[in-house]
């Protein structure tokens, strides 16, 4: 095995010892994911199955690429079985599991944000969806926190909290009742269970013996706990973070977990690795000094073997667009350049890193004018908009009669009349007799939960669809197709849903233009036309409406996962951490937009510290080269603003002199001081 070769004295350290919990505390870049994939294979060695053996990493994303590098450590066949999941997959499977536990059935629902706000609207009794977004952040918040309804209400502070939490309650006895979770419940229930059920806890415990937690600067409150349940007295966990990369904060993610780990376990062995692999020294001076101006929690140092490298570069563009055109120059200048970079640089060499989700738009304009190949990671894809989902779960209710999320979001988008009491009703029906939703419709004794009125519109909803699935299955074609799907549209109304649930009309109208693309997408997949867009192949048949609907969850994950690999990222900065490029463009570094300051916000000294995290992720992002660019005017709504560069430009200290702590020469010297002693023995022992 490659591993003692390819690590350092610290990691080996760290990777070696099993003899109780262990925490890697260090920088950017040093080599912490490296430590637990590494570690994974020293587990196996020692004699662990690779059942027992959970790694957890913060995105599904960071999960493929740790199972990946640890079947290139220990082979397909041991890698296979490792349970390398995000906490949220890990709740998944212990609730598919034994959700029974805690009052699920196994094939509960599991909600999205949106779903989410649409129960919010109703059971909070408002149309206003700024006022659910609010709801949802404080109902999510206080999940996170371990709180329920009443404890979050016993504690809130005014009446909006109050409200929130009275909401909340309301919320609790819909999910119960539809059989439905949130994402917070992935976490917050299993830990019930873990807390409740001895039999749970040792079943659990007995199944996952080790537990690897990577980026567990950013775990929340409610995960903690769970990953303390889950280790239990016997404690064998590594955990590896970064305190000054904890970019969570605002959804509940806590330092105050590093700093309890070696309160709750006395045992821990504390390990920091202070060499980066990562970054030249020009940019790793950059980051260290960004960082400086943080309190520190944890005294940490950073050095580089590499050289200094290019210096970071500033770029001042006049506005976005002009910014967008200099991040297109830079990276064909390096592309044209690659004799100075090792000889090939390829398009995923490069990032482009923002700190908000709409700055991405410019550049994929400017990308896709240049010919550029990029994706977005992080954003919101077309098919993750509101509009497409509710068309998408219309489609799936065809194609699978049982899919009870489909059904719900189905049958209250657009309203029609059925009321969240009768669904309530059905749901329980419907898992007292575990049959779906949609089977329970039709079942004799309905009539026995639910009212005489209420039945007549279920009924009514589920001939529709009987009959509207009929129809579909019968029509193939582009040219039959699409005037079917517009009519489907019509008969349910939804045109007049998206205007009657948005205030602004430009938006409503803009997602009828949504429907619209969707829906020509569609029927030209029914003519047979089929691009490759999500990968799919070329065939010519047509293809009925219901085949076409069959293959869109395919098709959508596909789309989830992008296809094509070499390609220039676009990506928030949140979205970025624990990755890596050769050359990295941070865009927008201005004040206003990185710190980031909403309208009326006020920056609190917590609030710049977490922006200037973010900026020190951002910066060790990059490999080989760094620029930063800033903008002269910006657009702040509708009007252009004049634009300031960050502060965080002028943290970096780019003017300063690069030799006066350049780690070479601390080598060198170490270097130096060896072989002088070396040469000072050498005659004696000779
Ligand atoms: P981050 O804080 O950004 O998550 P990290 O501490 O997890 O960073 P890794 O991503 O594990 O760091 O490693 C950074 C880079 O350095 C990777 O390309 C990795 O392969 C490389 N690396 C780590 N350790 C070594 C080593 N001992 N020898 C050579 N390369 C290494
Ligand atoms: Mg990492």
């Amino acid at each position: 095995m490659s591993t003692p070769a390819t690590l350092n004295p610290a990691q080996l350290e760290a990777v070696h010892y099993l003899q109780g919990p262990c925490l890697v505390l260090a920088g950017a870049g040093s080599g912490k994911t490296r430590v637990i994939t590494h570690k994974i294979a020293r587990l196996l060695q020692a004699g662990y199955e690779p059942q027992h053996i959970a790694a957890i990493t913060f995105t599904n994303k960071a999960a493929e690429e740790m199972r990946e590098r640890a079947r290139d450590l220990v082979g397909p066949r041991a890698a296979k079985p490792l349970a390398i999941s995000t906490f949220h997959s890990l709740g998944v499977r212990m609730l598919r599991e034994d959700g029974e536990r805690v009052g699920l059935k196994s094939q509960f629902s599991i909600l999205d944000s949106d779903d989410v706000l649409s129960i919010l609207r109703d059971a909070g009794g408002t149309t206003d969806a700024a006022q659910a977004r609010r709801w949802q952040w404080a109902i999510s918040l206080w999940k996170n926190q371990g709180l329920d309804a009443d404890q979050a209400e016993a504690q809130a502070e005014d009446d909006e909290r109050r409200i929130a939490a009275r909401v909340m309650r309301l919320y609790q006895e819909r999910l119960a009742a539809y059989q439905a979770v949130d994402f917070d419940d992935l976490i917050g229930l299993p830990l019930k269970m873990l807390e409740r059920d001895p039999e749970a806890r040792t079943k659990w415990q007995g199944t996952l013996r080790y537990v690897l937690v990577d980026e567990y600067q950013d775990t929340n409150a409610v995960q903690y706990e769970l990953l303390k349940a889950l280790v239990g007295e016997r404690a064998m966990f590594t955990a590896v973070g970064d305190d000054d990369q904890s970019i969570y904060g605002w959804r509940g993610a806590t330092i105050e977990n590093l700093k309890r780990l070696p309160q709750d376990f006395p045992q821990l062995k504390v390990i920091a690795l202070e060499q980066n692999y990562r970054s030249t020294g020009h940019i790793l001076r950059a980051a260290n000094n960004v960082i400086a101006a943080n309190p520190k929690l944890f005294q940490k140092k950073l050095w580089s073997e590499f050289g200094d490298g290019e210096p970071v570069r500033v770029l001042e563009c006049d506005n976005e667009e002009h910014e967008a055109e200099r991040a297109v120059a830079r990276i064909q200048a390096i592309r044209g350049n690659a004799g100075m970079y090792g000889g090939q640089v390829e398009w995923s060499d490069f990032a482009i890193l923002y700190r908000a989700n709409h700055q991405a738009r410019v550049f994929e304009q400017a990308l896709r004018k240049a010919n550029i190949p990029y994706k977005v990671s992080g954003g919101q894809s077309f098919f993750d908009r509101a509009e497409i989902k509710d068309l998408c779960a219309w489609l799936r209710l065809l194609v699978n009669n049982d899919d009870d999320p489909a059904f719900l979001r189905a049958v209250t988008t657009p309203k029609r009349g059925i009321g969240h009491q009768t669904l309530a009703q059905l749901g329980e029906f419907a898992s007292k007799w575990k049959v779906s939703l949609f089977e329970a419709l039709f079942a004799d004794s309905l009539a026995s939960a639910v009212s005489a009125r209420a039945i007549g519109s279920l009924h009514e909803f589920g001939r529709y669809v009987n009959d509207l699935e009929y129809r579909f299955r019968h029509t193939a074609g582009a040219e039959d197709a699409k005037p079917a799907l517009l009519e489907w549209l019509k008969e349910i109304g939804y045109e007049q849903h998206l205007y009657d649930g948005e205030d602004n009309e430009k938006l409503a109208a803009s997602r009828w233009q949504n429907v619209l693309d969707f829906i020509d997408w569609v029927a030209r997949r029914c003519g047979g036309e089929i691009d490759n867009e999500g990968g799919l192949t070329t065939e010519t048949e047509k293809k009925t409406i219901l085949e076409v609907a069959q293959t869109i969850s395919v098709i959508l994950s596909l789309a989830e996962r992008g296809g094509d690999t070499n390609v220039v990222t676009l990506s928030t900065l949140h979205a970025s951490k624990g990755l890596e490029w050769p050359h990295v463009i941070l865009v927008g570094v201005n004040e206003g937009l990185l710190p980031f300051k909403g309208e009326d916000e006020e920056m609190t000294p917590q609030r710049l510290e977490e922006e200037r995290r973010l900026m020190y992720v951002g910066i060790t992002r990059a490999r080989r080269t760094l620029a930063v660019s800033t903008l002269r005017r910006r657009k702040k709504g509708r009007e252009f603003v004049q634009g300031l560069p960050s502060r965080f430009i002028a943290e970096m200290r780019l003017h300063e002199a690069s030799g006066k702590e350049d780690p070479r020469e601390k080598l060198k010297a170490l270097r130096a001081e060896l072989a002088a002693r070396a040469a000072a023995k050498a005659p004696a022992e000779g």
